[in-house]
């Protein structure tokens, strides 16, 4: 896994610099278009729009789920790099038209006459307001978006349409007044660019449901594992026309999972796959009860029709015999548990050590398939650890932080182990700050899923990989602007 984590790490940094070619892109077309040099300000708002649209329609392709793309980099470092993304270019955008008419070049509002707008042409002058107020609409929504009294699939109808939209209008503006942009060529650039954020859109919500259709699952069983936890249990749905080929899985991936109603419509919950690719066709998702439809598991009878999008994620198995360190917290134990049962398909003679830590004995996960487990993997050692201990609790108590993990984690082993860790948000940080910093793990073996994709969930060295990038790439932008067209 070191090899492919390296080589992964290879694969990102050539995305990266693709994706820093491809926002320059438009700005070096404008550039060696070698037209008469304006006032700095103005090539620089050019400039800032320019390579603010490139990455607004990048937005698309990133969040389009290619399911290649999260196999190697995974989908929480391309989300949070979509989100991320989404404040630079916001911040490119705002300033744009700040830096043509404010505080200077401002035409007195009696010398306007009636057809311009912000001294533009009426139509591209409305197009470019409604797209600039609308990104920050847009990008306040996105961001506010667990504080707002709004269920998580309208924010997420309304933040594709809204995205098409300002696309749309910002397209518009842009070929009309865009000083560069007039010319075939980056005009032509701009209409392909917009023509594949819609197929990605389409990718997503059309193309997708469409694949999905001819594979239909069905719910083969509802059954509480724990608090507030539900195993859901899909298989094929063969009288519904599945043909029976193996969801094309690796242990510890997830999938979109929509249930009922039709296919085409919105709502749909990523959830990690707790089964292994061997169980085929037995298709588990171990469930944790969050919102309004993880609380209404239980009343979903069996052989209601499913469809499911995936696999997806990088949560992975190497091929090695490095020992391994696991560490679930709560309801992140569903991937881990998928790597377990794979690892048990496989007889494996791998070191194991699995850490699974809750709050309360209610919420242990699997228990007594562990036990069973541990008897068959030789080398398998469970540890649970809990919040709060009832009375006479044998095991492990508080939470996992550096001073447990240096006992169980050996320190010859620390240079070799993989670390598989899957959680809360803040469970998942602390961990990883513990394993690198305190304990010396190379960061490149600790894997870790999320389940969240809000950039405030702390996003560990992948983040800090990506904070540098954005903050790096819009330095180089505002260079380019800046001395380019001089
Ligand atoms: C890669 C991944 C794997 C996951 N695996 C599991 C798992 O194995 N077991 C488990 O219990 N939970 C898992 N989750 C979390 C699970 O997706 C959410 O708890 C669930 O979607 C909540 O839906 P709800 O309608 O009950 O709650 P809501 O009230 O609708 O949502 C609660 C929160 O869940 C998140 N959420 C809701 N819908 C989506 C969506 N379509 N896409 C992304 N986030 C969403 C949002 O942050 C939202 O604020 C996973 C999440 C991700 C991203």
């Amino acid at each position: 896994m070191a090899g492919t984590t390296t080589r992964n790490r290879q694969f990102g940094l050539t995305l990266l610099a693709l994706y820093a070619f491809l926002i320059l892109l438009p700005v070096i077309m404008a550039a060696l278009q070698g037209r008469e040099p304006r006032p700095w300000r103005n090539d620089l708002a050019s400039g800032l729009a320019m390579a603010g649209f490139a990455m607004l329609l990048a937005e698309f392709l990133l969040s389009g789920r290619s399911r290649w793309l999260s196999r190697r980099i995974g989908m929480d470092v391309i989300m949070r790099f979509h989100q991320f993304m989404g404040h630079v270019l916001l911040a490119f955008l705002l300033l744009h038209p700040f830096l043509y008419n404010l505080p200077m070049n401002v035409q007195p509002y009696g010398e306007l006459d009636g057809a311009t707008w912000l001294s533009l042409p009426m139509a591209p002058g409305i197009t470019g307001l409604l797209a600039w107020v609308g990104l920050g609409v847009l990008v306040f929504f996105a961001v506010a978006r667990d504080s707002l009294p709004f269920r998580y699939e309208t924010w997420r109808f309304w933040h594709g349409f809204g995205a098409l939209l300002i696309a749309l209008l910002g397209l518009h503006h842009t070929l009309e007044v865009g000083r560069y942009s007039q010319q075939d060529w980056l005009g032509g650039f701009w209409i392909i660019a917009v023509a594949l954020a819609v197929l990605a859109l389409a990718h997503v919500h059309l193309f997708t449901p469409l694949r999905e259709r001819r594979r239909p699952f069905r719910v083969a069983g509802v059954e509480r594992v724990a608090d507030r936890t539900w195993s859901l249990v899909m298989e094929p749905d063969r009288d519904g026309g599945h043909d029976g080929r193996p969801l094309p899985y690796e242990a510890g991936q997830f999938a979109w999972l929509k249930m009922g109603g039709p296919l085409f419509r919105i709502t749909e919950h990523p959830f990690s796959i707790s089964s292994s690719p061997d169980q085929w066709p037995r298709v588990e998702f171990t469930i944790k009860e969050a919102g309004d439809f993880t609380g209404g598991l239980d009343r979903i009878p069996s052989g209601t029709r499913a469809y499911l999008d995936g696999p997806y994620g990088s949560f992975l198995l190497d091929e090695s015999e490095r020992p391994l360190v696991m560490i679930a917290g709560g309801v992140g134990m569903a991937p881990i548990m998928s790597l377990l049962r794979q690892l048990r398909a496989q007889g494996s003679k791998r070191r194991i050590l699995l850490l699974q830590a809750n709050r309360h004995a209610g919420q242990i996960l699997y228990r007594e398939e562990l036990a069973a487990m541990a008897r068959e993997l030789e080398h398998l050692t469970v540890h649970y650890m809990l919040g709060e201990p009832p009375e006479g609790w044998d095991g492990l108590t508080g939470v996992p932080r550096t001073e447990v993990l240096a006992t169980l984690i050996p320190e010859a082993a620390r240079g070799e182990s993989l670390c598989y860790v899957c959680g809360p948000p803040a469970m998942i940080h602390a961990v990883e700050s513990s394993l690198v910093r305190e304990l010396g793990v190379p960061a490149a073996q600790v894997i870790s899923e999320r389940f969240q994709y809000s950039f405030g969930a702390r996003s560990g060295s992948a983040g800090r990989a990506l904070l540098a990038f954005s903050v790096t790439t819009a330095v180089i932008v505002a260079g380019v602007f800046l001395f380019a067209f001089r």
